[in-house]
């Protein structure tokens, strides 16, 4: 009765749409763990959103200051001006990535971060008398958002036959998931190092004075979880530095205590050039994405290349509501230890996920901080629709996950309980049990 009526002629992106028409999925407020759909079923959230609420729905910190903001700035333009709350949030997010980079770019979407850092890479080497640097390395498998830079660089195969022709001088290390030796293991594989000098076969193969830069996202989340077998990352941050190559970790989803460390490159102890970042940056409330860059590329990035003038930058980059929010959303990181909660139910969450073992069609579980991956059989013909049989179930039982292909994903809010893992993991077993 509260439907739109219009449902029927609009397409819903991300959204399987004939499926969608039949059984419309309508959520219309949220707060804390849970959403609330048109019908006023409860639904636990099992995936922050789309990967972007580490602190939980309608955190009455965030939507106080962005209401503050609407009340006093609507719109600044940051060309050739600014207003303070983008310079503290810059500052806020120096600290908050450890001082290691000397400038933030501020975007308003993942999509947008990963081409400003693409285009980044490329200036900072003509800048440096280096122009014939000009290949990207993506890998198989990377998600980088649906920008032109995003699906050249990113692995996913569609997109790149469909939209083409793509960024020229392209190339893909191959993905990090190997079903045989990583089913069911809670411990990473060893082989990590040896898959990162895949990049050596590259570099053989252009010479590293063509090569620009290297983006992965440090754990693959959109494509199904794929979590680095060890030392890859140390590895590929070797080969980089070994080559002078830049190297980029997309952060979209790693980001914002995901992992339980502010980022991923806290967690594994490597030290990219730039980082992207976007969804957590305001806990999902106003769109924003962002690039952290070492200063020295910023400098030349901004400078330009000698003779040349660039133009970058978005009309909404660092909009006022946009920095309240995620001023806001690191102060909550703050003082609500979001972080030490993430950690205190690690354990418990990871238990619960690979409870999971040996139910049906279940073929591999993987888990890394508080994200999972629950790969299930697909079925003959039909890719994807046994995960998607199992999305439906869930959320018509009050719980949303999200598929990709046949893997489950899971990324709850940090601000989950014991409680909700039990939910979660509870009405997930019951719908593998009996699922076709
Ligand atoms: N990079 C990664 C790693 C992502 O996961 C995403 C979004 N899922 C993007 C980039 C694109 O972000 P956006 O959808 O905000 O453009």
């Amino acid at each position: 009765e509260s439907r739109p009526e219009s449902m029927s002629s609009f397409w819903m992106p991300f959204t399987n749409n004939r499926d969608f028409k039949a059984n419309p999925r309508l959520l219309v407020s949220a707060e804390g763990m849970y959403y609330k759909d048109v019908d006023g079923n409860t639904v636990l959230d099992g995936t922050a959103g789309l990967w972007c609420v580490p602190c939980g729905h309608a955190q009455p910190k965030i939507v106080a200051a962005v209401r503050e903001m609407v009340g006093q700035l609507d719109f600044a333009p940051t060309f050739q001006m600014g207003h303070p709350a983008a310079f503290d949030l810059a500052e806020k997010l120096m600290d908050y990535t450890g001082r290691r980079f000397g400038h933030v770019f501020y975007t308003n979407s993942g999509s947008e971060a990963v081409d400003t850092a693409l285009k980044m890479a490329l200036a900072y080497h003509r800048a440096r008398g280096e122009a014939g640097r000009t290949r990207l390395i993506g890998r198989e498998r990377g998600y980088h958002g649906v920008g032109f830079g995003g699906i050249s660089v990113g692995g996913i195969g569609g997109n790149r036959r469909t939209f083409g022709p793509l960024l020229p001088g392209v190339d893909h290390l191959p993905h990090t998931h190997n079903l045989e030796k990583n089913a069911y293991s809670r411990a990473e594989p060893e082989h990590g190092a040896n898959l990162a000098d895949e990049l050596e076969r590259i570099v053989a193969l252009h010479d590293a004075s063509t090569i620009a830069a290297v983006i992965v996202e440090p754990v693959a989340g959109s494509t199904g979880v794929l979590i680095p077998p060890k030392g890859y990352l140390k590895r590929l941050r070797e080969l980089c530095t070994k080559h002078g190559i830049l190297l980029i970790f997309d952060e979209v989803i790693t980001g914002f205590g995901r992992l339980t460390t502010p980022f991923a490159f806290d967690y594994f102890g490597v030290e990219p050039d730039m980082v992207t970042c976007a969804k957590g940056l305001t806990n999902g409330m106003v769109p924003m994405g962002a690039v952290f860059t070492k200063q020295h590329i910023h400098d030349a990035f901004m400078d330009g290349p000698a003779g040349i003038e660039l133009f970058h930058g978005y009309t909404y980059s660092g909009h006022p509501l946009a920095c309240a929010a995620a001023l806001a959303t690191l102060e909550v990181f703050e003082e609500q230890k979001i972080l030490d909660n993430a950690k205190g139910v690690q354990e418990y969450w990871t238990d619960a996920v690979h409870s999971l073992k040996g139910l049906p069609h279940v073929i591999d579980i993987r888990t890394i901080g508080l994200v999972a991956g629950i790969e299930l059989a697909p079925i003959d013909g039909k890719p994807g629709a046994r995960a998607f049989s199992a999305f439906k179930k869930a959320f018509a039982d009050g719980v949303l996950i999200r598929t990709t292909g046949d893997i489950i994903a899971l990324s709850p809010p940090l601000v989950l309980e014991k409680k909700h893992i039990d939910e979660l993991f509870g009405k997930l077993a019951t719908i593998l049990k009996n699922l076709d």
